[in-house]
């Protein structure tokens, strides 16, 4: 190693999915939305003014913030803005856990949160999950230097009911709670509805999945306007435009079109439902996801072959190696029903094959 070294902050980077670029690709394999965005989004991209890239965009990112503080009935101070969700939980990280006790995550969960804790140094404790991979909120009743944890969890889609969260933040009222609803569109019941009850509830959700904006980089977080205001104090004290003016204007667009949310949120559940079963016809076992993803194995079958099996068909899943415990699992995104069709053919003529 070099003298120099020592003084450097090294990580172990989190490993996004592959992204690769092939015409005919069924990509399933980073949970992003098969539908194009809100009409609306490509009109505020006509209508954008090239212009107004001259100056700064606004700070506070007000049109965002106002038109999301608009669809969940709360006050513009009580919502945060960042480039994607990673950004928004890196932020609340780095501004709210701060003890020297360790902060509680699943040990199955968002790769993300062991590396950001990493990163700036926060002690944490993974917290096993059951056998059924369900989080048990007995667990979280315990002295901790916070808590986060997605909800439906991914990689394994496992909603866990309102009423275990209420419990879980009964039970940590000296910390910060982060709930991470990347996916809870999908059917899930958000804790929007326990805020007026708990101010340290911190709500992450995102553009990149059901509103189909992953390429944005949209997230936010609501929460009260206390922990809000805290959360803005950090990002002044790092960067303060975040957001840019294109990205401002078409996600403005993208809330504000109900209607064609709905109908896309609606597809995908009813395709993730089909498939859930015609998996399970095919000896899958599959758990009851409620995200845009399911997550898989087969009694019969490697998990790591049938990937690159499936690769090689140009048909991308995501694999992880770690923890042991899913190494025989997949996570596949449901897409289009087309697509869909398409790994379906693909896994019963492998099946047939003996494979
Ligand atoms: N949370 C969870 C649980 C996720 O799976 C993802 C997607 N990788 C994110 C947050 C981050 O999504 P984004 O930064 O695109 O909003």
């Amino acid at each position: 190693m070099k003298s120099w070294e020592k003084n450097i902050r090294k990580v172990v980077p989190y490993v996004p999915g592959e992204q690769p670029d092939k015409p005919h690709m069924i990509k399933l394999n980073t949970n992003e939305n098969p539908y194009p965005p809100a009409p609306g989004v490509m009109e505020a991209l006509y209508a954008f003014d090239v212009d107004r890239l001259r100056l700064y965009p606004d700070p506070e990112a007000k049109p965002l913030v106002e038109a999301l503080a608009r669809k969940y009935g709360v006050d513009p101070e009580q919502v945060f803005v960042g480039v994607g969700s990673d950004d928004v939980l890196a932020m609340s990280f780095m501004t709210f856990f701060n003890s020297d006790r360790p902060i509680l995550f699943p040990d199955i969960t968002y790769s993300f949160y062991d590396v950001w804790a990493e990163e700036f140094r926060i002690p944490y404790e993974y917290v096993p999950l059951d056998a059924q991979f369900k989080i048990q909120k007995e667990d979280y009743y315990r002295e901790n230097g916070g808590v986060v944890f997605p909800n439906p969890n991914a990689p394994t889609g496992e909603l866990m009911p309102l009423a275990d969260i209420a419990d879980i933040l009964r039970h940590n009222q000296d910390v910060i709670v982060i709930v991470d609803e990347a996916y809870i569109d999908f059917g899930g019941e958000s804790a929007l509805a326990l805020l007026p009850e708990y101010e340290n509830l911190l709500i992450v959700q995102t553009f990149s999945k059901s509103r189909s904006m992953a390429g944005i980089r949209i997230g936010y977080a609501i929460g009260s306007k206390e922990l809000i205001r805290y959360l803005n104090d950090v990002k002044y004290s790092f960067n303060s435009y975040t957001m840019n003016q294109l990205t401002l204007s078409l996600g403005v667009a993208a809330v504000e079109d109900e209607a064609y949310f709905q109908e896309t949120v609606h597809k995908i559940v009813t395709t993730r439902e089909r498939v859930k079963e015609e998996l399970r016809g095919l000896g899958f076992v599959c758990g009851d996801s409620r995200s845009n993803f399911l997550f898989v194995t087969h009694p019969r079958l490697s998990a790591e072959k049938l990937f690159e099996d499936l690769k090689s068909e140009d048909i991308y899943v995501r694999y992880f190696r770690k923890p042991e415990r899913i190494k025989d699992y997949l996570r596949i995104t449901v897409g289009t029903d087309e697509e869909m069709d398409k790994m379906l053919d693909f896994l019963r003529a492998y099946l047939y094959a003996g494979a």
